[in-house]
């Protein structure tokens, strides 16, 4: 889960060997035929590459099996399990760091739309445009969590999803299908049109746009 990571990412770890911080790693894929995983998808690892184990490890590597490697010092987190691991080389692990900003960003999101769908209940009595808002152009959001939001607007009417939703492009057609019927009937509720040549809205009787002036 997204909130045992970010978690983790708030602990200080630290290598025996050479003191420095471990880092936080995705940890390696390992073949369902070899039954052994990690039992963990994360691991805290010393990458520093002055780190004597790792400076150490390669000569004896070379010396021991005769091939080139080293070792790094691992933990693994939420336990007291540790570990020196071997690697065939510098970077074997820089590709996997995880990278906690964008998983907190991606955490905030979550939680946003997760209090978005707990506020869709109330916010046509409410007359809430936030939350079906936030849901809509939401696109990570559930179709069927969308499409609800959508069948929403017509009964808040309120005229300010106009703009949010004609400036959103969606992924989905049929949602952008949806929105549009939606939004005609938001327009037509509240007596006015939008200009084909402005975009502003007038009124539905108008024939002259009052914003761009040309004729309608
Ligand atoms: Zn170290
Ligand atoms: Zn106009």
């Amino acid at each position: 889960m997204l909130s045992t990571v970010i978690k983790y990412s708030e602990e200080k770890h630290y290598c025996p060997h050479c003191s420095g911080d471990l880092t936080l790693c995705h940890a390696p894929q390992v073949h369902v035929g070899d039954g052994l995983g990690w039992g963990s998808e994360y691991l805290f690892i010393c990458l520093n590459d002055t780190c004597p184990l790792f400076v150490k490890g390669w000569d004896y590597i070379a010396n021991q099996y005769g091939h080139v490697g080293s070792y790094r010092y691992m933990e693994i987190p939420g336990s007291k399990e540790t570990y020196t691991m071997m690697v065939a080389g510098k970077d074997a692990f820089t590709g996997s760091i995880v990278d906690i900003e964008a998983l907190k960003k991606q955490n905030e999101r979550y939680m946003t739309q997760k209090k978005a769908l707990a506020a869709l209940d109330t916010a046509v009595e409410e007359k809430n445009l936030e939350p079906v808002l936030t849901i809509i152009l939401d696109e990570s959001a559930k179709v069927e969590d969308r499409k609800r939001a959508i069948e929403m607007l017509p009964q808040i009417n309120d005229l300010s999803c106009l703009d949010p939703l004609r400036n959103h492009s969606f992924r989905d057609e049929h949602l952008a299908m949806e929105v549009n019927l939606a939004l005609k009937k938001v327009l037509e509720a509240n007596f006015v049109k939008e200009c084909p040549y402005c975009s502003e809205l007038v009124k539905l009787q108008a024939k002259i746009c009052k914003h761009c002036s040309k004729e309608l």
